[in-house]
């Protein structure tokens, strides 16, 4: 039976590898400080209750400003292709950017559900910058950090409630369970 596919796609250095550790409960993805160093797509299982799920760290790449249109189409792609539900995830300590506007734009086209997870929420000056991201026009905003592990459940919760939607719209092919 084929899983539930998740991405985790945003600009570089916005936690994606941080989450996807949380996500699949292991430190599988290496965690970039430094950008620069490109690296294929690393694939995972995680679950969360009765749900199982394959989680997707669209970047194992980080990369300068020229190569982030390139990259982000990439990453897009990849979502879109193989992902049922997205995580956009956004740096909440640098506030909105003009490159998760350019995800946003791509991410909107896909037509997939996505979760908008504000991440390294983990200080009071984060918390001021929140509320800018929610002109990124989605459904859903989840407020976490993943590295001090603050909000994984509010977000596993947003999306195994997705999933749900999946069972019951579409035909027996895309039920699942463990
Ligand atoms: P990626 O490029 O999107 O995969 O991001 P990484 O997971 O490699 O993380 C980039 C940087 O952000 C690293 O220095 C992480 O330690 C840091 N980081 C990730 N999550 C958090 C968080 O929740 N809070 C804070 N303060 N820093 C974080
Ligand atoms: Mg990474």
């Amino acid at each position: 039976m084929k899983l539930p596919t998740i991405a985790l796609v945003g600009r570089p250095n916005v936690g994606k590898s941080t989450i996807f550790n949380r996500l699949v409960g292991k430190k599988q993805a290496i965690i970039e400080d430094t950008p620069g160093v490109t690296r294929d797509r690393i694939y995972g299982t995680g679950s969360y209750y009765d749900y199982k799920f394959n989680v997707i760290d669209t970047g194992g790449i980080d990369i300068g400003e020229d190569a982030f249109n390139k990259e982000i189409k990439m990453q897009a792609e990849i979502a879109i292709e193989e992902a049922d539900v997205v995580i956009f995830i956004v740096d909440g300590k640098e506030g909105i950017t003009t490159n998760d506007l350019v995800v946003r734009d791509i991410l909107r086209r896909s037509n997939k559900k996505v979760v908008v997870a504000i991440n390294k929420v983990d200080n009071k000056k984060t918390m001021e910058n929140i509320y800018d991201f929610y002109e990124l026009g989605f459904d859903e905003y989840i407020n976490i950090s993943g590295e001090q592990d603050i909000g994984m459940y509010d977000l596993l919760d947003a999306i195994t409630a997705d999933f749900n939607e999946i069972e019951e719209e579409n035909d027996d092919s895309l039920k699942f369970s463990i």
